[in-house]
């Protein structure tokens, strides 16, 4: 009986703050409107003019709301009076300290929270902070989500003014670099990766309805981007005229090697991971052994195909990671290789030259290769360069004999050519990368580029939480 009378008053307390809020609200509503009016030049403004109004005021309103919402869900950590040292057990008083400003996406929100110092282990705390979990920044996660979105897919100065004009709220310059060089560090092919559950959900949706398990498409390929070099870095020595005349360095377009696995069938493609770096062979095949290793691929519900160029380590790898998988040598690669052969051998005679190579790629689709071989044995070389396209290639063919049964693939429903993973290099490196003027530290350059793979592979939420997560532990672990 007792206990219900305790509880009751403790509700009737909670209800009674509850109302003052309320009552508090709907006054600062009252004040907002009458503000809003008279702001209002005529007595007719269009529906423009009234959204302009709201909208250049309307994170006064929500920002207010969310303080309010803070002080009545947080009225115990605004008002507690005393707390235990976390390191040393002393009892602190609070300290009266003024008001901290946050900034989101809805508004500023003013947290007048108490504040505790220990002399003794000369540490402050704000508790309040921990259990709002506040960023250490002033603009918090929110704001710092959509301003690395944005600095994913454009500029930085770009982004920064999209930001602003789409939002009413400024972040500077700053900010955005700084989260998204934070977000971006040290992530690896599986942190934006999907997981095993996510790719196994779209294969069971493409294999609705259908006899056959759907084809995978593993493309391995590269796109070059504009990189500088670290000592571009460093300061350049000299008088400061000679200086400003040309930049002690070079840009260099280097091959960011990247893979795409992919769901494919007639009516349409469905993306399951991409992951691009600028990187070596080593490092591609190593990240690809990790998504490996990790059973992303669900290799048994997937009939797995993969296409690349002649580049010896993808072979390699993927003998001993996908080993049952159709190797596909890309059709276009090779008729590239045939057209240089061509363009050597019949050089004046464009005529020529392309009948020769529709005929060796038509054997090659229906899976003569001796034959297109013997056709290129039987050229008589016209010089020396010729002749040895024309060995190297009849090289390449005869390693590659295995993976050039095009027609017997496009049968099997596998594609021949490795379009999927040009798709993904325009979208995830060039349109992001290739600006004119843009040359990027290689680390910079990776760092963007694993953010956009977040992004095209669906992850930059999950990506984001990560961060947010390491970086409110790290505060934990040491408060200022
Ligand atoms: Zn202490």
């Amino acid at each position: 009986m007792a206990m219900a009378a305790v509880i009751s008053l403790e509700e009737s307390r909670q209800s009674f703050a509850k109302t003052r809020a309320r009552q508090d609200l709907h006054e600062y509503l009252d004040g907002w409107l009458d503000r809003l009016e008279a702001t209002m030049a005529d007595d007719t403004p269009s529906l423009e003019e009234l959204t302009h109004a709201v909208f250049a005021m309307r994170q006064e309103l929500t920002g207010r709301i969310t303080q309010a919402l803070v002080e009545q869900w947080h009225a115990r950590g605004l008002h507690q009076r005393t707390m235990p040292c976390p390191h040393c057990q002393r009892l602190l008083p609070a300290r009266p300290a003024p008001p901290r400003t946050v900034h989101t996406m809805v508004g500023e929100v003013s947290l007048g929270r108490p504040y505790f110092y220990c002399s003794h282990c000369q540490r402050g705390f704000s508790p309040l902070d921990d259990a709002l979990q506040l960023s250490e920044r002033r603009t918090q996660w929110d704001m710092q989500k959509a301003a690395a979105r944005l600095a994913a897919e454009v500029p930085f100065e770009t982004a920064q003014e999209l930001f602003a004009e789409l939002t009413g709220l400024s972040l500077s310059d700053h900010t955005i670099h700084e989260v998204t060089g934070e977000l971006s560090h040290e992530l690896g092919v599986l942190e934006v990766s999907p997981t095993a559950a996510e790719i196994a959900h779209r294969v069971a949706e493409m294999a609705a309805g259908k006899t056959w398990r759907p084809v995978m498409v593993l493309a391995i390929d590269g796109a070059y981007v504009p990189t500088r070099p670290e000592q571009a870095k460093g300061q350049v020595t000299g008088r400061r005229h000679t200086r400003a005349k040309r930049a002690g360095w070079q840009g260099e377009w280097k091959e960011a090697k990247g893979f795409r696995f992919y769901l494919v069938d007639k009516e349409r493609i469905v993306h399951v991971l991409s992951w691009h770096q600028v990187q070596t062979d080593k490092e591609a095949a190593e990240a690809l052994r990790q998504v490996n290793a990790a059973g992303l691929i669900p290799e048994d519900q997937v009939r797995l195909c993969v296409i690349g160029d002649g580049a010896k380590w993808i072979w390699k790898q993927v003998k001993t990671l996908f080993p049952t998988a159709v190797q596909i040598l890309d059709y276009y690669h090779c008729r590239e290789h045939m057209h240089k052969v061509g363009g050597l051998q019949f050089g004046d005679d464009a005529v020529q030259e392309q009948e020769w190579v529709e005929a060796m790629m038509a054997r090659l689709f229906w899976g003569y290769v001796d034959w297109a071989i013997e056709g290129l044995e039987a050229l008589q070389p016209r010089d020396r360069h010729a002749a040895e396209e024309i060995r190297k290639l009849i090289g390449s063919l005869r390693n590659s004999a295995g993976r050039l049964h095009y027609r017997v693939a496009r049968k099997g429903g596998y594609p021949i050519g490795s379009g999927g993973i040009e798709a993904a290099n325009k979208c995830i490196s060039h349109v992001r990368l290739k600006r004119s003027g843009a040359w990027w530290y290689i680390e910079k350059a990776n760092q963007m580029l694993a953010l956009r793979c977040a992004a095209y592979n669906g992850t930059f939420d999950s990506v984001f939480e990560v961060y947010k997560r390491r970086v409110l532990q790290r505060h934990r672990g040491n408060p200022l």
